[in-house]
């Protein structure tokens, strides 16, 4: 077998797949709407559990990689629930149980936040990520393979679509 024929570190790895959590498909590639999911393997830019079990696959190889919460997002955090006043929201925004939106953090990346319960002027929010403490399941199938190129290993990400 060629050497480049099986994924291993510094491969730019095109995969379809499809996530279940919970006995429900809850994301997907689609073949008619969404492209494959490309990446270079060996640099953490998927969830380490699916990462780890996809060294050795070739192309046109399917297989099913079950990833435990601690591989994937993580557990909940018991300290990822806050407390924010009605007065903390934008005029515009009214809070509602379950509603899902954006909060800043101070480095600047945004998270999601959740409403998990209101109560006066109290909102109480979870900001673990919405698959935190889940068990997933990934069927995968690897369709495209090839060694990335010294300017891709450089940057750190894929160049296929014309991205620099
Ligand atoms: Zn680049």
């Amino acid at each position: 077998m060629a050497e480049d024929a099986v994924i291993k570190d510094e491969m730019v790895v095109q995969i379809e797949y499809q996530l279940t959590v919970e006995g429900e498909v809850i994301d997907s590639t689609d073949p008619e709407d969404r492209e494959p999911i490309e990446f270079i393997q060996g640099q953490g830019h998927i969830i380490p559990g699916l990462e780890a079990e996809l060294y050795g696959m070739q192309v046109g190889e399917t297989r099913q990689v079950a990833v435990e919460a601690a591989q994937a997002y993580g557990g909940v955090d018991p300290e990822a629930y806050i407390t924010l006043q009605r007065d903390d929201f934008p005029e515009s925004m009214d809070p509602e149980l379950g509603m899902v939106f954006e909060m800043n953090e101070p480095d600047g990346d945004t998270l999601l936040a959740r409403v998990i319960g209101i109560e006066g002027d109290e909102v109480e929010v979870d900001l673990n990520h919405p698959l935190a403490g889940k068990d997933l399941l990934f069927d995968v199938k690897v369709v495209g393979l090839r060694p990335a190129t010294d300017e891709e290993l450089d940057h750190g990400h894929v160049h296929s679509h014309g991205e620099h």
